[in-house]
């Protein structure tokens, strides 16, 4: 085939957004004057050239089957100018110009059951990630924990009364996607994996699984005459890496995998550097379908850090002013050997925090 035969390449990814963008936000981007908040769910953005454009906020499950899809369409025909775009914490966002449309359009939201709120000082919606719909690794299930959490902290999404913004994520496996906000709820295996050997060779590409364990815990083994795999259980950190390239290797379990809640994970921004999240509550039941014990250990965080922050404190940034044994004392979290610090050198401080000594 000569060059000229040659098709152009199919681009896949996200198409550019500009094309879905509301077209004031098009013409005066970067352009931007200032933007204040009018009320909960409703930011205002007023542009250099006078125009200003209001954007309301609802919270949505991520998942999202087509009927709700479709009613949420039509609200934004019918009550704003036909324009949507979904945030990264599964929020919808409506763009209207007249600011006589952002209570009608509110009101629509709110009869057809979507929350409108998530802006500013408040919860966000907890993102979450993919859990046994799209993916084959999860210890459980992400939005289950999301919808039962955020059923009892409605009020902090729809008002603004925490001191700063606060992000709350899960994670349904010990290792990849999602887990880093204010406060993280991730899956926390307990046990090792446990081994069908009759099944490792016909699935498994064994130096591949030797390779992912971050610990050397695994070694090619014979068992029944079998190529298979053997774990050593005293090296092992129960993270669950080789289970996605060898499936064999079970580590999900109804009873020892567990909940663990993190807390202080925070992006850089102009005020700070990025700051890693801690462990602070580990073992909790994955109890579904309503999850009451980790819910209950997040609201507990969030009152004392409604009560201790100052104006304007991150989580992060109210436990490090107060510090962490402090921390443990007003929330009543108890502090045990399976708390580490930041993972980082990991080999040498395993179970040995740098930040609280007892
Ligand atoms: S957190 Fe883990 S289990 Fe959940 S979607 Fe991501 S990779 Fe899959
Ligand atoms: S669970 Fe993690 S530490 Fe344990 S054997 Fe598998 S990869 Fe290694």
């Amino acid at each position: 085939m000569s060059m000229a035969d040659m098709r152009e390449p199919i681009e896949s990814g996200c198409p550019d957004g500009f094309q879905y963008m509301h077209p004031v936000m098009r013409k005066n981007f970067g352009q931007w004057k200032y933007h204040d908040d009018p009320q909960p769910g409703v930011l205002r953005h007023v542009a250099f050239s006078g125009d200003v454009v209001f954007t309301i906020k609802a919270g949505t499950q991520r998942i999202l089957d087509v009927f709700t899809l479709r009613t949420l369409c039509d609200i934004g025909d019918k009550f704003a100018d036909g324009f949507i775009r979904f945030t990264i914490r599964s929020n919808i966002e409506y763009i209207v110009t007249d600011e006589a449309k952002v209570q009608p359009l509110i009101d629509a939201l709110t009869e057809a059951g979507f929350i409108v709120g998530g802006t500013k000082n408040s919860v966000t919606s907890l993102s979450h990630t993919q859990g046994w719909l799209h993916c084959d690794i999860p210890g459980t299930d992400a939005s289950g924990v999301v919808k039962s959490m955020m059923d009892e902290l409605i009020g902090e999404f729809t008002a603004w009364n925490m001191p700063n913004r606060v992000h709350i994520t899960t994670s349904c496996c010990q290792i990849n996607c999602g887990g880093q906000g204010d406060i993280a709820i991730n899956v926390q295996h307990t046990k090792p994996p446990k081994i069908d050997h009759n099944l490792v060779a016909n699935v498994c590409e064994r130096p591949s699984v030797v390779a992912r364990c971050p610990v050397a815990a695994i070694r090619p083994a014979m068992v029944n005459g079998k190529p298979s795999l053997e774990v050593d259980e005293k090296k092992c950190i129960c993270c669950g890496a080789c289970f996605p390239p060898c499936p064999p290797m079970q580590i999900n379990d109804a009873e020892h995998s567990k909940l663990a809640v993190w807390i202080g994970g925070n992006h850089s921004n102009a005020r700070g550097k990025p700051t890693f999240q801690k462990l602070v509550a580990s073992g909790i039941p994955n109890n579904p379908p309503r999850w009451p014990e980790a819910t209950a250990i997040v609201k507990r965080i969030l009152k004392e850090y409604k009560e201790g922050a100052k104006d304007w404190e991150r989580i992060n940034e109210w436990v490090e002013r107060i510090g962490w044994p402090r921390f443990f004392e007003k929330t009543g979290l108890p502090f045990t050997k399976y708390h580490v610090d930041n993972w980082r050198g990991a080999r040498a401080s395993l179970n040995a925090s740098t930040h609280i000594r007892f």
